[in-house]
């Protein structure tokens, strides 16, 4: 959009669900006496919008209504309807919440625990406590975890729950992310000591995906399948199960030097596709990441556990100059230590410029993208949410400019990659639903969680210690 409209806009009219209007149109949306639900509907005013919508762009002193979990308005001169409730935005900015493309939600109990010799590494380590979590274990965790996530602006996730030992065990994943008004992609995946002549858990992913489709608590979520990997022998028909069952698929692939081919490997087997995520690709060649172009595959990078664990840099130029759909993803928290997504936009940035070697490679605005609307679509759910615009659903977070490391720029974009922090999170909404608001938690007690994790985490310990 030209700056000429974009001005148009900011001065005299407002998008609503059916387009841009023009002021006077605007005035024909009455909505006085309209049925609103007081939980999931608000009006945000007077805010600075960084929407990452096309149509919609950047707006100030702007106001967005939220009804029933929809954004309904965005523009100058709205009336709402009389009683909704109002968010105060000035001297704030206001966003899409960050989605998360890859996350092992139940290793959260083991933060910062991948040590540093070959028995404590992140493999042994976690493979070692996996045994000896319960299905209570589960739960706490992503519990654990979505309270973070929700705290540091993320307000969709996909969790590859890696320790599906049975399906109660991924049910623990969906009921607690349902429980905690996350949007969420659930991975029913494997577990670490699985054996390769064990099947698949087709009859598990059957019984949780009826549970999810009948169930309006499980509105929010959607069910796919966490891939073995590449070498896998059932790999291509387990993914053909997965897409007659409607499922999108994550699989981690190339990702050191050792795994270098796995693209080209599912390439060569017709696998690849608009419904698939690979994670990590670290070793990808130039002609695998070609084919991930062509075929419309996703990639989600995870530079924190990346590096940490020495998979190398992740080669987001490579990725972003074939034009492939890039995402982000906290991982795993024994190695990433946080749910930092603000981190991991401006790390991914600096890297690209460091290896560009060129100030200007890489903009903010891709960095905030591969957090927000590349990550609805790696998830399939960019019609939804990813960007704030009328008609899609309310999942945005505020950040107030109130702070000692956030505060006096005039550039949002670089300020929400370079300085922001979870801390200037104010507000976060998911579906209209608020579940963060002065900073607050509305839905978790942070230091009873903590108390129970704690706990949890030193009863695990002398487990795996015995
Ligand atoms: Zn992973």
């Amino acid at each position: 959009m030209d700056q000429g409209r974009r001005n148009f806009i900011k001065n005299t009219g407002l998008f609503t669900a059916a387009g841009f209007l023009p002021l006077e149109l605007s005035f024909l949306n009455s909505f006085s006496g309209a049925d609103f639900d007081p939980e999931t509907s608000f009006l945000v005013q007077n805010t600075h919008l960084i929407s990452m919508d096309e149509q919609v762009g950047d707006m100030e002193n702007t106001s967005i209504l939220i009804m029933n979990g929809e954004i309904i308005e965005i523009g100058h001169d709205i009336s709402p309807p009389a009683g909704i409730p109002v968010i105060e935005g000035s001297g704030a900015i206001v966003m899409p919440g960050l989605i998360d493309c890859h996350w092992h939600l139940w290793t959260s109990l083991l933060r910062s625990m991948a040590g540093y010799n070959e028995g404590q590494a992140y493999f042994p380590m976690t493979a070692a406590y996996s045994k000896v979590y319960t299905q209570q274990d589960m739960e706490l965790a992503a519990r654990y975890a979505a309270a973070e996530a929700i705290n540091s602006g993320i307000t969709c996730i996909s969790d590859f729950n890696h320790n599906a030992r049975n399906p109660g065990f991924v049910m623990a994943s969906c009921n607690t992310l349902a429980d905690a008004g996350l949007r969420a992609q659930v991975l029913y995946g494997g577990y670490r000591d699985q054996p390769s002549n064990e099947a698949t858990h087709f009859d598990g992913i059957t019984e949780i995906l009826q549970e999810l489709r009948a169930n309006e608590k499980y509105k929010l979520l959607e069910l796919g399948l966490g891939s073995r990997g590449a070498g896998y022998e059932h790999l291509a028909s387990d993914w053909e199960k997965a897409r007659e069952l409607g499922m999108r698929i994550v699989i981690h692939a190339s990702s050191t030097d050792a795994q270098k081919g796995q693209i080209q490997q599912l390439y060569n087997k017709d696998l690849l596709g608009k419904d698939v995520n690979i994670i990590h690709g670290n070793a990808a060649t130039p002609s695998e990441i070609n084919y991930m172009k062509e075929t419309g595959t996703h990639l989600t990078m995870t530079p924190y556990s990346e590096m940490r664990i020495g998979y190398g840099l992740p080669p987001v130029n490579s990725f972003h100059a074939a034009g492939v759909n890039l995402a982000v993803g906290v991982d795993t928290t024994p190695l990433s230590g946080n749910a930092d997504l603000f981190s991991v936009m401006k790390l991914l940035l600096n890297l690209a410029n460091a290896e560009a070697k060129d100030e200007f490679y890489l903009k903010p605005s891709e960095a905030i993208k591969m957090a927000t609307i590349n990550g609805a679509r790696t998830l399939g759910m960019d019609e939804i949410t990813g960007s704030l615009r009328p008609g899609k659903r309310a999942d945005l977070i505020m950040l107030k400019k109130d702070d000692l490391n956030f505060s006096t720029s005039d550039q949002p974009h670089s300020l929400i990659v370079e300085a922001a922090q979870p801390a200037n999170v104010d507000f976060v909404a998911v579906d209209g639903r608020i579940l963060k608001k002065d900073g607050k938690l509305t839905n978790f007690d942070p230091e009873t969680l903590v108390e129970e994790a704690e706990a949890a985490f030193h009863r695990l310990k002398r487990e795996v210690n015995q």
